[in-house]
């Protein structure tokens, strides 16, 4: 199982420059190239426990447009085993982008309703569903459990120590927890939320709990730039994608990693880091979700 070691490349902005901060970015939307950013981190060592156990099927849940399908889908495909994506929703013809990629790959889909899907994590649930596919390895929807999060964490550790500031989306909190837990003691971990609402403090905080882990740098979860919520976008958005493209040439998708940048550049307009700070953001990779907004 090989993840590819992923440049840092630093941004160059008239608006850095003259805030007298250094953003740079962590590309790990290169690590790997089908199964692809923070989703592969959070796969490797899932990956392993399954071979470990002498499992040949994962299983795992998401919507229609999840960059954990695609990426389970595809790892499933490059590692040898067989996969199983249990899909909120009807099912829509023709697939979209995600579903007939990951049907590419061999994922068996099933679609449910979205109050069975509310019962995912039920063991009366989880029982059905061996009784009908067989035994399989279950990965969370999202990918979020221990080992994704020591997955993250070991990429963060390998990130020579120069910075002030990491910069992440978070969705289900995963990401943010091995970022914080990987992180130098004197980095300070900015997490963007993706999704509306301030439960996230929470999630992270119930993750270093089950990890039995202290975290020993300060991080917080920013939550001013969902843009009306998980998957919503707002024209502004969209034009920042093509404005960070141009002057990067560096893909971002609208989910997580535009909300997140957008945000960053936002908070240095206001003046909020001192000239002098270092900043490396994380690229979470999720560019195959651009198809779903019409961006290819
Ligand atoms: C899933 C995802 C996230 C959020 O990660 P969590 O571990 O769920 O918080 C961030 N960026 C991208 C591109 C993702 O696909």
């Amino acid at each position: 199982m090989h993840w590819q070691e992923t440049p840092i490349q630093t941004l160059q902005d008239p608006l850095f420059a003259q805030a007298g901060v250094e953003v740079l970015l962590k590309r790990e939307e290169l690590n790997h190239p089908e199964v692809s950013g923070n989703k592969a981190l959070k796969l490797k060592y899932n990956l392993m426990l399954a071979k470990e156990q002498g499992h040949d099927t994962l299983l795992t849940f998401g919507g229609a447009f999840s960059n954990h399908i695609h990426a389970v889908a595809a790892a499933g495909k490059a590692f040898g085993f067989h996969t199983i994506g249990i899909i909120r929703g009807e099912k829509h013809e023709p697939l979209n982008h995600t579903l007939s990629f990951a049907t590419s790959c061999g994922m068996h889909l099933q679609y449910i309703s979205r109050e069975a899907y509310r019962r995912k994590t039920e063991e009366t649930f989880l029982a059905d569903l061996k009784a009908q596919w067989g035994n399989f390895y279950l990965i969370p929807e999202g990918g979020t459990n221990v080992p994704a999060v020591l997955g993250v964490r070991e990429m963060v550790q390998s990130i020579p120590a120069a910075y002030d500031y990491y910069c992440v989306p978070v969705g289900t909190g995963g990401t943010m927890a091995g970022v914080v837990l990987g992180a130098p003691q004197r980095v300070k971990v900015l997490g963007f939320s993706s999704l509306k609402g301030y439960f996230l403090t929470e999630t992270v905080n119930n993750l270093f709990k089950q990890l039995n882990a202290q975290p020993t740098t300060s991080w917080q979860v920013v939550s001013d730039y969902h843009f009306g919520g998980y998957a919503k976008v707002k024209p502004e958005l969209l034009a920042f994608i093509e404005t960070f493209e141009a002057r990067h040439g560096i893909l971002l998708d609208p989910v997580y990693t535009a909300k997140m940048m957008y945000g960053l550049h936002d908070l240095i307009q206001q003046g909020v880091f001192p000239k002098g700070t270092k900043i490396l953001a994380i690229h979470t990779g999720g560019l195959q979700g651009r198809a779903g907004f019409g961006l290819f």
